[in-house]
């Protein structure tokens, strides 16, 4: 039977009956969710949908995103800008996304399992593919007005534009609240000054959620979020200063934005005028959850290079794999894998089976989107996957510190994830911090 997530079966019609057909399955009583976080009338994929998906990536990764592709992304520093459309006619680029837009609307389990598998192929491809996809689509889609979404969705689904999501500053990383640009209201809207650091995607992105201080004293209460249309209304006075060169992520364009003067509409108003922080926070729980999958794919990967040479390559006239202390390290990287897997997919299941409407009542329940689970997602993920890429390495021996072979790339990945989306120490600060409550 063909799968209704081959390619090229990704149009939308053909996905719309795809999980129409997939409610229907689910008996007399289909169980709708009504959180926030989801697209309305949401239906949390079944086992064997999440399943079929991550088969289609992996059918995707196989012919778009070969060993070769990835290496090339990595020595060159350069994102393959042919991805963008390959990935939006996949169907990936809208994961979370109502249907009526363009999107799949299959929520968040789906989501990290794109993540996963986009990242097992290419650290830095799937990097910027959250960039986009979470930060950037999934905001809109949290965020925006029925009009916001219908200008600005279609066109960063199909993969025609590229999105990104800029908080950080020079001098506001752990400390985002602390950022110093300003959006100062004029004539039909608000005028955007200052600089942000390390925007993934930002060298390419013709629309990226900013967020500005449009009430400097008021702390995190004078902060707004803005759709900023760099490439149309807001052009004017936009500019990248530097593509930055980093240790890792490679090809996944990091830029330093600066902005002066420029211009955004009134209606390019994210979220309420100074309310931006719960934007911003809420943003950062999910962005946490989705890119912690980033680290799964990284550790299948080191698991990928591991196993088969380690079972291929003999010394004392033995593979390997048959030494008991490499079998340890191999022992010690699955189970680092499986726990970070298994943490990272109960709370996206949480996430996607929250807000449900009773059988017996039409009263819904409150999202479970928790801080500290989301936090605790991408901490132990992070971390395992920065320590399994240095057990490949070692099993790897000689041919591990080659950089002909992928493993040093996947620590360099993996690294960033310790750093990137709240470093580790903010992440322990979050969970201990919810727990210290009474
Ligand atoms: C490749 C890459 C991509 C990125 N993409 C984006 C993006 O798309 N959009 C965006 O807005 N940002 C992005 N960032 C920025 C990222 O979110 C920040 O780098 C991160 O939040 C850390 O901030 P910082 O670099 O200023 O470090 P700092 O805040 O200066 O921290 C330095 C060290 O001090 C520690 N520290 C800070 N405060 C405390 C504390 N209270 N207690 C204990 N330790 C503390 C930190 O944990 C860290 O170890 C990206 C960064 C990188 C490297």
């Amino acid at each position: 039977m063909a799968s209704i997530f081959t390619p090229a079966a990704f149009s939308r019609g053909a996905r719309c009956a795809g999980r129409s057909a997939k409610r229907l399955r689910v008996g007399a009583y289909t169980a709708r969710y009504a959180s926030s976080k989801h697209p309305s009338g949401f239906v949390p994929p079944a086992k064997e949908d999440l399943e079929e998906l991550r088969g289609s990536v992996q059918e995707f990764t196989r012919r778009e995103i070969p060993e070769s592709v990835a290496a090339h992304t990595d020595q060159s520093n350069e994102f393959p800008s042919s991805m963008w459309e390959k990935l939006g006619s996949a169907g990936f680029l809208g994961i979370t996304a109502d249907e009526e837009l363009g999107g799949l609307g299959m929520g968040y389990q789906a989501h990290c399992v794109v993540m996963e598998e986009l990242s097992r192929a290419s650290g830095s491809i799937a990097l910027s593919y959250a960039a986009h996809s979470q930060l950037c689509v999934n905001q809109l889609m949290l965020n925006g007005s029925d009009s916001q979404k219908s200008r600005f969705l279609p066109p960063l689904i199909s993969g025609e534009k590229v999105g990104a999501l800029a908080m950080s500053e020079h001098s506001a990383g752990s400390d985002v609240v602390s950022m110093k640009m300003t959006a100062k209201e004029t004539e039909g809207g608000w005028l955007l000054n200052g600089s942000k650091m390390w925007i993934t995607n930002g060298p390419d992105a013709s629309t990226i959620i900013v967020y500005a201080k449009t009430k400097p004293d008021a702390a995190s209460k004078g902060i707004t979020a803005f759709i900023v249309d760099v490439a149309g209304v807001s052009k004017k006075g936009f500019g990248v200063a530097r593509k930055l060169d980093k240790l890792g992520m490679r090809g996944s364009n990091t830029g330093e934005l600066i902005f002066e003067d420029v211009f955004v509409p009134h209606e390019n108003v994210l979220g309420d005028v100074n309310r931006g922080v719960r934007v911003l926070m809420e943003g950062l729980d999910l962005e946490r959850l989705v890119l912690s999958a980033g680290p799964l794919g990284l550790m299948q990967a080191s698991l990928d290079l591991a196993l088969p040479y380690t079972k291929t390559r003999t010394q004392f006239s033995q593979p390997l794999s048959q030494f008991q202390l490499v079998q340890g390290k191999l022992a010690d990287m699955y189970v680092a894998y499986r726990s970070a897997s298994a943490l990272t997919y109960s709370i996206a299941r949480d996430v996607d089976e929250s807000g449900a409407a009773s059988s017996s009542s039409s009263e819904t329940l409150i999202p479970t989107v928790k801080s500290h689970d989301c936090a605790g997602a991408i901490l132990l993920a992070a971390e395992s996957a920065t320590t399994t890429a240095l057990n490949c390495i070692q099993l790897l021996g000689g041919m591990g510190y080659m950089n002909e072979i992928a493993a040093g790339r996947l620590l360099r990945d993996a690294k960033l994830y310790e750093i990137g989306a709240g470093t580790s120490e903010v992440r322990r600060i979050v969970i201990g911090r919810a727990l210290a409550k009474d």
